[in-house]
């Protein structure tokens, strides 16, 4: 589904991706994992072309998405992309930022794209939050609905940079498991320092070094028994 061939970004002087490989087949999910720095939140960028790459390609369906001939609202529109924090509007409801970009954006028919928000609602437990506001609920709730409101537009890859590291550590479970429910329908790829949210919910498991996915394979190969000794040495810092 998504491929990144030998991508290159620079800042300034600083090489942040280096020649970067990664493959993402349908409905896998992948969790980068890397020292702060390595590039992680940046190749999340590029996939969502919110900033270019100096060399290399992106394709997504096959398609080459760093080609300057391609519209990057349309990529952007098969792409659901949501942060650690700040992702909700906090003076509409939990309803209308959802409904937000379906109908103002895509054009739906509101009636439509509210009752689809509101079974999205249910099934991640929030149905009775729809009207609320966003400082009414919860980090863990605010970042679920987040993570719905990506998932209204039907994208064919959600990225995911660091969802719970905002949250207290009682929360994070819940938004966890809304992302483990997801599995299966939805590709995901995921930044995350968190070895055990890598462990739960990821089919694969990459290590980003100096730019470059140094490692990757099933977690718990890559966590449990890594080849690489940065590898080895990253995960026994942090653990
Ligand atoms: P973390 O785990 O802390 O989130 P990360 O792996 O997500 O780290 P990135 O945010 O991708 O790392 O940053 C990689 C490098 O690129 C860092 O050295 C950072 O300073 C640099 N960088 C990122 N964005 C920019 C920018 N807009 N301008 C200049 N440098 C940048
Ligand atoms: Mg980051």
């Amino acid at each position: 589904l998504l491929t990144c061939t030998d991508v290159r970004k620079t800042f300034g002087a600083s090489v942040v991706l280096d020649g970067l490989d990664l493959s993402v087949d349908e409905h896998e999910v992948v969790a980068l994992i890397g020292a702060s720095g390595s590039g992680k939140s940046t190749l999340l960028r590029c996939v969502n072309l919110l900033t270019g790459i100096d060399d290399g390609t992106i394709t997504l369906d096959g398609e080459d998405i760093t080609d300057p001939k391609i519209n990057p609202d349309d990529v952007r529109q098969k792409i659901g992309l949501v942060f650690q924090s700040y992702n909700l509007f906090p003076h509409m409801t939990v309803l209308d930022n959802i409904t937000l970009a379906p109908t103002r954006v895509h054009g739906r028919p509101v009636d439509e794209a509210k009752s689809q928000a509101l079974e999205w609602l249910a099934r991640v437990g929030l149905a009775d939050k729809a009207s609320s506001y966003p400082d009414r609920l919860s980090g863990g709730q605010q970042q679920r609905a987040a993570i719905v409101r990506a998932l209204v537009n039907s994208p064919r890859l959600l990225l995911l940079d660091e969802v719970t590291s905002a949250l207290d550590p009682e929360l994070v479970g819940e938004v966890l498991t809304m992302i483990r429910d997801l599995k299966g329908d939805t590709t995901m790829v995921l930044a995350t320092h968190e070895m055990g949210f890598a462990r739960q919910v990821a089919d694969r498991v990459a290590f980003l070094d100096k730019g470059r996915v140094l490692e990757q394979g099933p977690p718990e190969q890559v966590l449990g028994d890594p080849v690489e000794p940065r590898t080895r040495q990253f995960l026994a810092r942090i653990i």
